[in-house]
């Protein structure tokens, strides 16, 4: 099972090519006006804002809204689902809701579980990996390595 790492703080990925790290979102900014231009920094606010209406687009060529980046986590399978893989809204959301429980955004197309937004890369879940090690580098030039020494039968006259 391929891991899913985020290259945002804000566990946004491509809902077409599912890069993190190739996001652009459009923000409004205020500028200063100075003599030499306009510089955001100097600003009042020295802010900018977005949120999930803002566009956005990554370098694939997707291009939409920040909402289609957002990713959800199935609570079961662990999977990451961006908004338009997950099934909305939750068949059934009444019957299986316990109360107290937070209101799932949408159901795990892989395993009819309930996936809730990812707000933050470091919210991500990830299964405990003890198969974690890669293939090890294997020198072509061995192969003896196991071979197993049986006692030959007939050796005691
Ligand atoms: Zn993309
Ligand atoms: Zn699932």
């Amino acid at each position: 099972m391929t891991q899913q790492t985020f290259a945002n703080q804000f566990a946004m990925r491509c809902p077409q090519c599912l890069a993190s790290n190739n996001i652009d979102v459009t923000a409004h900014v205020d500028v200063r006006l100075t003599r030499s231009g306009s510089d955001a920094d100097a600003s009042r606010s020295g802010d900018h804002e977005w949120d999930a209406a803002s566009a956005a687009s990554c370098g694939c060529g997707f291009a939409g809204t920040v909402a289609d980046f957002l990713t959800y986590q199935c609570q079961n399978c662990l999977a990451v689902h961006n908004h338009d893989k997950m099934i909305v809204p939750v068949p059934d959301l009444e019957k299986r809701l316990e109360p107290g429980d937070r209101v799932p955004d949408g159901e795990c197309p892989a395993c009819g579980a309930v996936c809730h937004q990812l707000e933050d890369s470091d919210d991500l879940e990830q299964e405990a990996d003890e198969e974690d090690r890669e293939d090890t580098p294997d020198n072509d030039d061995g192969g003896v390595s196991d071979v197993e020494i049986k006692s030959l039968p007939g050796d005691d006259l």
